[in-house]
């Protein structure tokens, strides 16, 4: 029989994968992985300076060890150029890989915007263990960091690099931060916070240049006029599911891998989760879908097709200094939010035009309401 190939080591391949163990041990089973396969919590990525854990210190098991937990051949610094679906073949470099079903499990790349300067090159993105392990090593000594993008990633690595003593600053185009998942009053009340503890916003601005300077250092110049030293530019203006692979086979992908409720493509015995996959129009980069994906993939691949079935999924957004829970409301869901803002917190809700709640931003104090609010939106939906 030929094997299920999983492939992508990162939450969503391993997790399908220990899922499948729990239901049959037997099935034969082979993930693939372009990077050290590793198994790490990417989201302590932007708070392991707070919490002091070098990057050597965020592997739980190597891929050995994850080899022999799952009973199944976990292959390397392995990268797949090609699927052959009518065929079910995987093709990596010159070796063929068949495969019973496959597995998409490929992650996003982060988006790079482009900014001008002969030190544009110097612009980094963290979305790996890898690249981590590289930022760490830059910032070592580092006075000064500029963040590209106030999302929930800019975010949280600002708050991690000035708790680990870096000056900060966070340039976005929009006017506040968070401005993708919050109402005004709550971004303002965030920036407020990071800014307490000195990080330096310009917003509704960008980045248009980054330059070297005489004394080693990189000067960033802003679209609107600002200039300043710093050491080290961190991009974090989002992600972009891979798609290239699939695409490039006939799969059908938008923003991500198009798959339907039960996680199937539009090849046969394909299927994709995490990161990379556009479930049911939506893609959703974040741990909890993943953890309801699997289950449901895994039972699939065992013999029981399930559908994935997504409850609220508040996301946490880990900055101490001020504590944030949201749940976005659906897209296409017409309303309009409505934010109570005390020194204390932020409460702002999402109700919809029929007067049920559709979605929630909690900040401050205010984030003690999460689990009564995400029960009241599980019966709304
Ligand atoms: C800094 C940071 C903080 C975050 N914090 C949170 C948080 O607090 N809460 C939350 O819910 N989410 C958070 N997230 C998001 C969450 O971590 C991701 O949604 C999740 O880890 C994605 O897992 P994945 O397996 O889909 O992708 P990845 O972890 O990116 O794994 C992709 C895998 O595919 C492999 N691959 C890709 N292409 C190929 C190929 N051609 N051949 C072979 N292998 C290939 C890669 O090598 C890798 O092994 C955070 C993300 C980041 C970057």
């Amino acid at each position: 029989m030929e094997p299920v190939v999983v492939v992508g080591a990162g939450l969503a391949g391993y997790t399908v994968a220990r899922e499948m163990r729990k239901l049959n041990r037997e099935i034969p089973l082979i993930l693939v992985a372009a990077d050290s396969a590793h198994f790490y919590p990417k989201p302590q990525l932007s708070t392991a300076l707070a919490t002091k854990k070098l990057p050597e210190q965020l592997p739980q098991a190597d891929a050995e060890q994850m080899s022999a937990q799952l009973g199944a051949p976990v292959r390397a610094n392995v990268t797949v150029t090609g699927i052959d679906t009518a065929g079910a073949t995987l093709q990596l470099g010159d070796e063929a890989l068949r495969y019973s079903s496959l597995v998409l499990a490929l992650g996003a790349d982060q988006i790079t915007i482009p900014v001008g300067g002969d030190a544009a090159d110097a612009v980094v993105t963290v979305n790996d263990l890898a690249d981590y392990g590289k930022f760490r090593g830059l910032i070592d000594g580092a006075r000064h960091v500029t963040i590209i993008g106030g999302g929930l990633i800019g975010c949280e690595f600002a708050n991690d690099l000035i708790a680990g003593g870096h000056g900060v600053a966070v340039v976005d185009t929009a006017d506040w931060p968070l401005s993708r998942l919050v109402p005004a009053e709550a971004g303002t009340f965030r920036q407020k916070a990071l800014a307490g503890l000195g990080v330096d916003w310009f917003l509704s601005n960008a980045v248009a240049a980054v330059d070297r300077a005489a004394d080693g250092r990189l000067r960033v110049r802003l679209a609107g006029g600002e200039e300043f030293a710093s050491d080290v530019v961190l991009s974090a203006v989002g992600l972009r599911p891979r798609t290239a692979l699939a695409s490039a086979a006939g799969i059908v992908t938008n923003r991500g891998i198009v798959v339907d409720s039960h996680l199937r493509t539009s090849a046969e015995n394909v299927y994709a989760l995490g990161d990379c996959a556009e479930i049911d129009g939506l893609v959703m980069p974040y741990v909890l879908p993943i953890m309801h994906s699997a289950r449901a993939l895994a039972a699939t691949l065992t013999g029981a097709p399930t559908q994935t079935v997504f409850p609220p999924m508040p996301v946490m957004i880990k900055t101490p200094a001020c504590p944030t829970i949201v749940a976005t409301p659906p897209v296409g869901v017409a309303g309009a939010w409505n934010a109570g803002v005390t020194e204390e917190g932020v409460r702002a809700l999402y109700v919809a035009t029929d007067g049920t709640l559709a979605g929630f931003a909690l900040l401050g104090n205010a984030s003690k309401e999460r689990a009564a609010l995400t029960k009241q939106l599980g019966s709304a939906a």
